[in-house]
């Protein structure tokens, strides 16, 4: 299903930066321990030896687990606890500093432009602060263009990361949208629905999992084209989403199928609530649809299946509630099956 490969990308995008930070991060660390070690600075050697520990453990679980985010921030922090640790014990002369670049890229990479912005501002700060409380109390011999040279190269690498990350996720919110909206009505569209039915299945709290599908087909659709012209029957379309949409609640979900057939998914309701919702639209498009330059009377059919009284599967619902809408069609149109 292209929209959900689309969202995985997403995860597996950050996913994969993860990894490649871990694997470079324990490289990193286990030299930095054994350095540390050697030259006498035990205890930052201990903790950097427990970044590396915590590095194994998250890269042994990224690819499965549904907290990502979360293992990232944990990993983020003691990462950065360790950076600052080290710039405030370490000789100036060592340039533990420069690892203070990383925390504007590697924020926005593995935890977007929201929660980076807030890690980028808390720890450069912390970073910038630490170094400059050394340059003033205890390294007066650091020239001062060294610090400016530091925070000027921070502030033009945070500014392309965060430019970087905001673009790049809205271009992929973008394709999203281009992937899973219908481009005529700004309904969902057919290929997004399996996604959402999953999600809506697995997502409700045992005791009250139900969802309703209701079909619907508008009636003699094609006369409509041919009598008043596409553009109208274009407009009728987009008059008939924006009725169903009306009637949405926040959990439902509407969807085109293409053509003039379109789809509400709505969780946590009896059959009869579903009916009267059914009922109500059936109404609405008969008596209140109002599209520029189209004058006749449109009527709809429509089909109801429940999952999961009627089947386990999409498919399975899918097929009974297609069977009502046909069955409303070859007893006369403008009515509801629903069992
Ligand atoms: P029925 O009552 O049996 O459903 O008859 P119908 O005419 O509605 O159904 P049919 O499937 O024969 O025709 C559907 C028509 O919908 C055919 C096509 O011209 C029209 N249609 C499909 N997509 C669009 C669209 O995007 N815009 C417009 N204007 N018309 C469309
Ligand atoms: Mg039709
Ligand atoms: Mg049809």
């Amino acid at each position: 299903m292209a929209t959900s490969k689309l969202w995985g990308n997403e995860l597996e995008f950050r996913r994969t930066v993860l990894r490649v930070v871990l694997l470079v991060i324990i490289v990193a660390g286990v030299t930095f321990t054994i350095n540390n070690w050697v030259v006498g600075h035990k205890i930052l050697a201990i903790v950097e030896l427990l970044v590396v520990i915590l590095s194994f453990i998250i890269l042994a679980i990224h690819r499965k687990t549904p907290n990502l985010t979360l293992w990232s921030s944990v990993f983020l922090c003691a990462l950065y606890t360790v950076i600052l640790f080290g710039i405030f014990s370490v000789s100036f002369t060592s340039a533990l500093y420069s690892w203070l670049f990383i925390v504007p890229v590697l924020s926005y990479l593995l935890l977007g432009t929201k929660l980076g912005s807030l890690y980028s501002v808390f720890y450069v700060s912390l970073g910038c602060g630490i170094l400059t409380y050394r340059h003033i109390m205890q390294h007066s011999d650091i020239p001062t263009i060294a610090i400016i040279n530091i925070g000027l190269t921070l502030i033009a690498i945070w500014a392309l990361s965060y430019t970087y990350e905001q673009k790049r996720a809205a271009m992929v919110k973008r394709l999203q949208e281009m992937a899973s909206l219908d481009p005529l009505t700004g309904l969902n569209n057919r290929l997004l629905l399996s996604s959402i039915f999953d999600m809506l299945c697995l997502s409700l709290p045992e005791q009250q999992k139900s969802v309703s599908m209701i079909l619907v087909d508008l009636d003699h659709f094609k006369k409509v084209n041919d009598e008043f012209g596409h553009s109208v029957g274009d407009a009728v379309l987009i008059e008939v989403s924006r009725i169903i949409n009306s009637m949405r609640r926040r959990n439902d979900w509407a969807f085109r199928f293409g053509g003039e057939e379109f789809c509400l998914l709505i969780p946590d309701v009896t059959p009869s609530q579903a009916n009267s919702i059914a009922e109500r639209l059936r109404y609405a498009v008969q008596h209140t649809l109002n599209a520029e330059g189209f004058t006749a009377n449109l009527t709809a059919s429509l089909g109801i299946a429940h999952w999961p009284d009627n089947g386990k599967e999409l498919s399975e619902i899918y097929k009974v509630a297609d069977e009502r809408l046909y069955q409303a069609k070859e007893q006369g149109r403008n009515q509801i099956i629903a069992e």
